[in-house]
């Protein structure tokens, strides 16, 4: 059975028209990339599955582990297991790592119905999960992302998402100003946290390198707010040599 299915999904951003019918169908231990020319949607995609304002549905449905995903508040979409990252990781000045994800897993785990994790059980879970990613303990109690290289706000964001244990992650362009080695931690931090039969993955991006490390089952192409082509990992080395224009057409 699928955890996340996409169908005929169309929407509007400030009235226009992104998505035009986009229909993906992403099963429990599967690990899909979405590759595209600029502008095709992707990011559109990510932010429309997360529920943020101003991606407005016009039509199409998604499911996530059954539930109808449109019909959830951007909250619920989270506490159900729905992780988004993204390419410009925000920094919140006063706030300190370590309590934004106590929070955040702890708001995540009451909308559940679940009772709170312990001071001493979520920092033993923050640091496992730093060390995992292997970002310095000390950064988890500095402000949020401030003055933090790219590659440490990447890292950052994972050990998030290995705090949150998601079900599904939407990584838009984790790669991105990367470089080789932090590209290589996080690819195995992503595998780390989110290779296992109950959890899926869908990794946007624009190059092949991430695939090196984080091997997908299925590549798709998006192009002008469609998957226009679906195949193995492949797809990616092909449009790497060929570039989207020689593949889309
Ligand atoms: P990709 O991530 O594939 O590069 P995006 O999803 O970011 O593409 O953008 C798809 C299209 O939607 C582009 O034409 C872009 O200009 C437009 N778009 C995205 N966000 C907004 C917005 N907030 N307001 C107006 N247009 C937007
Ligand atoms: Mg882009
Ligand atoms: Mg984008």
């Amino acid at each position: 059975m699928s955890l996340l299915s996409i169908t005929d999904l169309a929407n509007e951003v400030a009235g226009k028209p992104i998505l035009k019918g986009l229909s993906l169908s992403i099963g429990a231990g599967e690990i899909h990339a979405i590759m595209g020319p600029n502008g095709a949607g992707k990011s559109t995609l990510a932010y429309t599955l997360g529920g943020r304002p101003g991606y407005e549905v016009t039509g199409g449905s998604v499911t996530f582990a059954g539930e109808d995903l449109l019909a959830m508040e951007p909250h619920e979409r989270a506490a159900a297991g729905l992780f988004l990252g993204f390419q410009y990781p925000v920094e919140i000045p006063g706030v300190s790592t370590v309590q934004f994800l106590r929070e955040a897993l702890n708001a995540q785990r009451k909308t559940r119905g679940e009772e709170p994790l312990s001071g001493g059980a979520f920092l033993k879970l923050a640091r496992e999960k730093a060390a995992l990613l292997k970002l310095d303990p000390e950064m988890l109690k500095r402000p949020v992302n401030v003055g933090f290289s790219g590659g440490e706000k990447k890292r950052a964001e994972m050990v998030q998402m290995g705090v949150l244990d998601p079900k599904f992650a939407i990584l838009d362009e984790t790669d991105s100003g990367l470089d080789i080695d932090a590209l290589r931690i996080v690819g195995e931090g992503i595998n780390a946290i989110m290779r296992k039969p109950d959890k899926a993955v869908l990794l946007i991006t624009h190059y092949q390198r991430l695939l090196d490390y984080v091997k997908p089952d299925f590549v798709h192409v998006l192009a002008a707010g469609r998957i226009v082509r679906s195949g193995g990992p492949e797809l990616a080395l092909e449009l790497e040599e060929q570039g989207y224009e020689a593949v889309v057409a």
